[in-house]
């Protein structure tokens, strides 16, 4: 048994993610996805030099109950912008509208179009089974650009309150993020509206320790790489 914990640990130890990468986009549908989904990851990724570009869908303007979606826009913008300034990382915003978010030949050229402007070698953006619209159109233009640009970059998928949103989750590769878990927090706590000093950081926070459990540390993030083959077609 010892043996086998022994065996774990030294597995677990490290992971495909930390310190492979020079350039990462993070692509989350909402303010606070990314730093839900990631921002331990992206903390790790940074610290080790790699530059980190966090992409914004929306701008969740349906995500505070009894404000225009302009106004609520102005201030969930604010609030991505303080959490990027505490990460230290550069906030990127496109221009689709939550809960009414598109995939037609313009969105795919868009999505196309961002990420070969950035130039990254690693992407990450949410698992594609998911109870939000919005969460399964960003992840499929992620997915149609990785296709599109001829698999030029890694592409993770990542969990977002996972039970209410991300469905079906397994996954295979996991951050430890113990040394980057408060600065998280902080992060996200920057999303006042949506009650992230409340729910939703205590659903991460478990989420944070359940995947740490899995990976023998005490918080992680966890992922499921985009695999291909070569005799994909590029069919459209
Ligand atoms: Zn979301």
């Amino acid at each position: 048994m010892l043996m086998m914990l022994l065996a774990v640990t030294t597995l677990n130890a490290q992971d495909p993610i930390t310190g492979h990468y020079k350039k990462a986009l993070v692509i989350g549908a909402h303010p606070d996805d990314p730093e839900s989904m990631c921002a331990g990851t992206m903390l790790l990724l940074k610290q080790q030099g790699c530059e980190v570009v966090c992409v914004y869908f929306t701008s969740g303007e349906g995500g505070i109950p009894g404000k225009s979606a302009e106004e609520t826009a102005l201030i969930r913008r604010q609030e991505a912008l303080n959490s990027c300034e505490v990460m230290g990382i550069r906030p990127v915003f496109m221009t689709q509208v939550d809960g009414n978010s598109e995939i037609n030949k313009a969105r795919y050229d868009e999505m196309k179009e961002l990420i070969a402007a950035e130039k990254p070698d690693v992407v990450f953006t949410h698992w594609p089974i998911d109870a939000h619209r919005d969460h399964r159109v960003c992840s499929m233009l992620v997915y149609d650009a990785w296709r599109q640009l001829g698999h030029t970059f890694d592409l993770y998928y990542g969990e977002v309150m996972t039970g209410m949103q991300t469905q079906m989750f397994s996954p295979t590769i996991y951050v430890n993020i113990d040394s980057t878990v408060e600065l998280k927090r902080k992060a996200y706590t920057c999303h006042v509206s949506q009650g992230t000093a409340g729910n939703v950081q205590k659903w991460h926070q478990v989420i944070d320790v359940m995947r740490g459990r899995e990976f023998q540390c005490q918080h992680a993030e966890a992922f499921v790489k985009q695999r291909w083959n070569s005799s994909e077609i590029l069919d459209r």
